[in-house]
């Protein structure tokens, strides 16, 4: 372990350090609580021996200014030759964990010792599983917002980054648009080419509408199925008709064979609905007017952008 050790006693220090380091243990020596917060600070210790008695700042003092900066537990134990229960109540209160008599009984601090060990190697696994946790937790707020198959955002993400923009819009007095787009004919594209064929085909037509979408505040994510939708902040009609078709643009010039088509290959109908939102609780009107504009585009022929009306 490493040890820091506070007294202003220079015989004592001399002595208690060369028995720790006998047992193995590394030790930092500091004359005052002054000292003893900046090799704290420095040193890093698994453990602070600490007298109580000293001019400047005592071990209780030193003992309150290390609780009060540090982020993680490190025992202290205080040296003294003043024992009585009130002393070690002060000493507990002050931040310190237990007590040792001084002159120093060694066999006491040598089994003492052991069982800090002990405590600092459960310690240390727990600061490990922790991180462990910590990481896990992190892959796991990523994955629950993400589309398996396509790698954009889910539905989930979706639903509540909609909710969000139409807040932020109402906030800036902002046009907030989407775009809601659909795969034509894709069930026959299914029929054709098979299902797996499908699942690739749709992670291409993912990219391309994510190439489209040129602005970082802009989100495209898989709304189900073979359907995708584009929320596009602070973006006029006109302008959300343009990244549409660009998106649109894109699908086609993919050039994915789809003899069942009219083009010969796999292209998107899409839907688009802009305007400066009044309520928080407007994503339904988003969607479903989105999902008429698309249904227009369908209607329409498909491979095309309708505005709704
Ligand atoms: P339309 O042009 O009118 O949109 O015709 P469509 O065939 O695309 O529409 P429909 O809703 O009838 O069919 C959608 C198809 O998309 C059916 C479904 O099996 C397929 N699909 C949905 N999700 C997936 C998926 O994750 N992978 C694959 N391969 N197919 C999917
Ligand atoms: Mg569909
Ligand atoms: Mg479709």
């Amino acid at each position: 372990m490493k040890i820091l050790l506070v007294d202003d006693t220079k015989t004592e220090r001399l002595i208690i350090s060369v028995y720790l380091e006998k047992l193995g243990h590394s030790v930092f020596c500091a004359e005052n609580g002054h000292q003893a917060i900046e090799l704290f600070k420095s040193s890093n210790p698994d453990l602070v021996l600490m007298d109580v008695m000293m001019p400047e700042m005592d071990g209780h003092e030193a003992a309150r200014r290390l609780r009060k900066d540090e982020s993680d537990w490190v025992p202290i134990i205080f040296l003294s030759g003043r024992v009585a229960a009130k002393d070690i109540v002060a000493g507990i209160e002050a931040g310190g964990d237990d007590y040792l008599t001084k002159p120093v009984d060694f066999t006491v601090l040598g089994a003492k010792m052991t069982a800090l060990e002990r405590i600092a190697k459960m310690r240390q696994k727990l600061l490990e599983v922790s991180s462990e946790l910590e990481h896990a937790n992190a892959e796991l707020k990523k994955i629950v917002n993400i589309d398996g198959l396509t790698g954009l955002a889910n539905r989930r993400y979706l639903d509540k980054q909609l909710h969000d923009e139409i807040a932020r819009s109402i906030r800036n007095k902002h046009e907030l648009s989407v775009v809601l787009c659909d795969v034509d004919l894709f069930k026959k594209y299914n029929d054709t080419y098979g299902h797996l064929k499908g699942d690739d085909c749709l992670k291409k037509v993912a990219q391309a509408m994510e190439s489209a979408c040129k602005r970082t505040t802009d989100l495209v994510a898989r709304y189900g199925g073979e359907e995708f939708m584009a929320i596009l902040p602070n973006t006029s009609a006109k302008h959300a008709v343009l990244v549409a078709e660009k998106m649109r643009h894109a699908v086609e010039s993919l050039n994915e064979e789809h003899s069942a088509s009219n083009l010969g290959k796999v292209t998107i109908s899409l839907g688009v609905y802009s305007t400066v939102p009044k309520n928080e609780e407007d994503s339904e009107l988003f969607i479903k007017n989105a999902d008429e504009a698309l249904y227009d585009a369908k209607e329409g022929g498909r491979n095309s952008v309708q505005l709704a009306k």
